[in-house]
């Protein structure tokens, strides 16, 4: 039998990203049963790990089976029971992913709009806050599909204040930036792994509180077959089974009520993963992207490109660059990856053909990796130039020149 035979490659995408050898190393572990005392004991160290990633002292912080897509839908669909309006900033595609997962929910959205590139002002936010009154606020911090960072700091307390939930999207920012969730009083926030965390996507990590918990129990509904003699029947139960937050907080706690098999392999990458980050450092961590954002980004303006957007609201994790005219997309992208292995992403809606996305995530996030990208990247885009005006010397110069010139 022929056994995968997998390429190599050098993925500089908003994700998935190359994982650390000692993450596949780590899933190559024996299977534990779900309820065997050692797996037992991983999850709650795991547990440990995430409120330690999100600088939390919640209780409630353990991963969802599922890519980041399901911790979102995840804490939508327990927050939000038909009739419930829910307030949702759009600055790009991830806000309508809220939108979609609201309204699917049954939920009655109230969108607010930036044009594209930009960000709100969070007394924007503030003043809608007040003018629809929603239960929920949901909003993204870092929206990929544009490259933007959207300030969030002064939104969780704003929310609370109010009566209201606050639900973020920090799938692409978390592990690489500094997000404070008590600090930042978020009710709920939802991190990411095949970003900047850099492991397998499929298990996605996630934080709530104990008010955001009370609210959802309202609606818990213990399933047919494992109820004891009480019924838990609710008028609006939450209507996932699979992303019943608190069916799965009987699983993640010493009640261990069966719910789905949990995948230990998927807790082993998770568990690595946050040991990693966490034994580099939060903060450490997140200077390293910033750096290397910024030394490929003057490399790629240096190339002769234009950076996409305003700096000042750029996420550290995303390069957003204008495609040159006269530049196809896809063939591009396409020739790219299958010459020379190296991926790069488009982007999505009004974007797609107009900009592409260079992720600065994770553990590829090293200089060899900049320089080896910069030097394919720009050789390659030169070849397809019809205009000539790149320079691919001066790039490279002003990559060595700043690593030589700045301490990380
Ligand atoms: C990648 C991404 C998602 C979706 O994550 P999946 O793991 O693909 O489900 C959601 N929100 C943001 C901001 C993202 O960057």
């Amino acid at each position: 039998m022929d056994t995968l035979k997998v390429n190599k490659r050098l993925i500089m995408t908003p994700g998935p990203v190359s994982v650390d050898p000692r993450v596949s190393q780590a899933m190559s572990n024996s299977i534990l049963g779900q309820f065997d005392y050692e797996f037992v004991n991983i999850m709650n160290e795991t547990m440990s790990l995430i409120r330690q990633s999100f600088l939390t002292e919640n209780k409630w912080a353990f991963p969802i089976d599922g890519t980041s897509r399901a911790g979102l839908e995840a804490v939508i669909s327990n927050i939000v029971k038909p009739g419930d309006e829910v307030l949702v900033p759009v600055i790009g595609r991830f806000g309508y992913l809220f939108t979609e997962l609201v309204t699917r929910a049954g939920g009655i959205v109230h969108n607010i709009h930036k044009p594209m590139g930009e960000v709100f002002d969070q007394a924007e936010i503030i003043e809608a806050l007040d003018e629809y009154k929603p239960k929920v606020l949901a909003i993204v911090h870092g929206e990929t599909s544009t490259g933007r960072l959207q300030p969030i700091d002064q939104l969780g307390r704003a929310c609370k204040e109010r009566g209201i939930f606050s639900v973020v999207d920090a799938v692409a920012t978390y592990q690489g930036m500094v997000i404070p969730v008590d600090e930042w009083e978020l009710d709920a926030v939802v991190g990411g792994a095949q970003k900047c965390l850099s492991i397998p996507s499929g298990i996605t990590p996630i934080t709530f509180n104990e008010r955001f918990s009370e609210e959802i129990n309202k609606r818990k509904r213990v399933e047919l077959g494992i109820r004891s003699n009480e019924s838990t029947e609710k008028e609006h139960f939450i209507s996932s089974n699979y992303l019943d937050l608190t069916q799965l907080q009987d699983y993640w706690s010493p009640k261990r009520l069966n719910h789905h098999t949990e995948s230990t392999t998927s807790v082993y990458a998770l568990y690595t993963g946050l040991k990693l980050a966490l034994s580099e450092g939060i903060e450490a961590r997140a200077k390293r992207h910033s750096y290397h954002q910024e030394a490929l980004k003057t490399a790629l303006k240096a190339l002769g490109l234009e950076i996409y957007g305003d700096e000042s609201n750029e996420m550290k994790m995303v390069i957003c660059v204008k495609i040159p005219e006269g530049i196809d997309d896809n063939a591009f992208r396409n020739g790219l990856l299958q010459n020379y292995g190296v991926e790069i992403a488009g982007s999505f809606g009004d974007l797609q053909g107009q900009i592409w996305r260079i992720g600065i995530m994770g553990y590829g996030v090293q200089k060899q990796n900049i320089l080896t990208f910069l030097s394919i990247f720009s050789t390659y885009l030169v070849s397809h130039d019809s205009q000539q005006h790149l320079n691919v010397a001066e790039s490279i110069k002003t990559l060595l020149d700043y690593y030589e010139q700045n301490e990380i």
